[in-house]
């Protein structure tokens, strides 16, 4: 898999007219090469790969990088790359690095002309292949174990914290690296805040407790959220959960083989618009997940991008009014081509 994406990749180079890559971005150099490390740039030629990393990862650079030649810098990362792009006439360097970096690559090439690249590896990531789709749904799974075990404890008098640290446990102790970031539950009043922290509030009757949580697993994330009543809420936040699932169900079924996902937003905006809360809604529909928990494709009205087969994506239409409640309903969704799988489905039930 790993030679097919190299091979792919080559092909991207060829087009954009460029006889080198310098891959910095750790999640790019993973998916070319396998390296788990968090220090690394790969040098991607015609007819060579090349790892430099520093001298902690000798020994698990050469066992996961198969194929790859190894270079370990002591110094100068800069000039080491250099040297592997030596020869080269026009080689990219991935825009996501500092320009401080950028100025010193600058500074140590001799003859090469740089440019910046935007995206080019991320482009082929949006389309997983089956081994990626199985290490999301491991990473599911451990999301749906530390959900199982938390679910007795969502009661009044829990706190946000004590919630999100259970969920946090359950998922490492299921087998995740780690969350994919930090969980959020938001209660109450807190839950009006798309991307409220966790504090130590606790629970209490009528409130609507917004859970968004993921697990990271052998580089691979998912990314859930469930909102959760306590008790009987209020008539309006009942109104709100129910029209946020609404738009979850409309942009699902919008999903079709090649649309734009921006129509796909427009599906759950059209839905909430009925609603009288469209102007709630503050975020875009979704974005991909794979070896990070936000990547390509963007689910927005304003994005370019189309659904096409293998991309992993999440589904989450939210409320949230300031003073009443917030609901967000999120899921990670696979499209194989031809239909969508929710690959979170088991995550659940509330
Ligand atoms: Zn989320
Ligand atoms: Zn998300």
């Amino acid at each position: 898999m790993i030679t097919e994406r190299i091979a792919a990749l080559r092909e991207a180079l060829k087009s954009r007219e460029l006889d080198a890559l310098a891959v910095t971005k750790i999640e790019n150099v993973r998916y070319l090469s396998g390296f788990s490390g968090s220090n690394a740039v790969g040098i991607i030629r015609s007819d060579s790969a090349t790892l430099i990393t520093d001298g902690r990862y000798r020994e698990q650079a050469g066992r996961e990088a198969d194929g790859w030649d190894l270079v370990i810098y002591t110094k100068d990362l800069a000039a080491a790359i250099a040297e592997g792009l030596e020869g080269a006439k026009r080689a990219g360097l991935e825009d996501s690095t500092t320009l401080a970096f950028h100025r010193r690559l600058l500074g140590a090439l001799e003859g090469v002309t740089l440019e910046l690249t935007d995206g080019v590896v991320e482009e082929l990531r949006t389309r997983k292949d089956a081994g990626e789709i199985e290490l999301i749904r491991a990473a599911v799974e451990c999301a749906r174990r530390a959900w199982d075990t938390i679910l007795p404890m969502i009661q009044p008098g829990v706190t946000e914290r004590q919630l999100a640290s259970g969920l946090d446990y359950g998922m490492m102790t299921a087998g995740a690296d780690k969350p994919a970031f930090d969980t959020i539950v938001a209660s109450g009043p807190n839950s009006s805040m798309p991307h409220a922290g966790v504090t130590d509030r606790e629970l209490a009757e009528g409130d609507l407790v917004v859970i968004d949580f993921g697990a990271l697993k052998d580089g691979y994330s998912c990314d859930v959220t469930r909102t959760v009543a306590i008790g009987e809420p209020e008539g309006r936040s009942l109104k709100i959960m129910e029209a946020v699932l609404g738009a979850w169900d409309a942009a699902y079924a919008a999903l079709a083989p090649g649309i734009a996902t921006a129509d796909v937003d427009r599906a759950a905006r059209k839905h909430l618009e009925d609603a009288g809360l469209a102007d709630f809604f503050v975020h875009g529909l979704g974005h991909g997940v794979g070896l990070e928990v936000h990547e390509k494709p963007t689910l927005s009205y304003l994005s370019k991008d189309t659904l096409e087969p293998g991309m992993v994506f999440t589904i989450e239409p939210g409320v949230y009014v300031e003073g009443v409640a917030g609901v967000r309903h999120e899921e990670t969704v696979f499209w194989n081509g031809e239909k969508a799988e929710i690959l979170s489905r088991e995550i659940g039930p509330i």
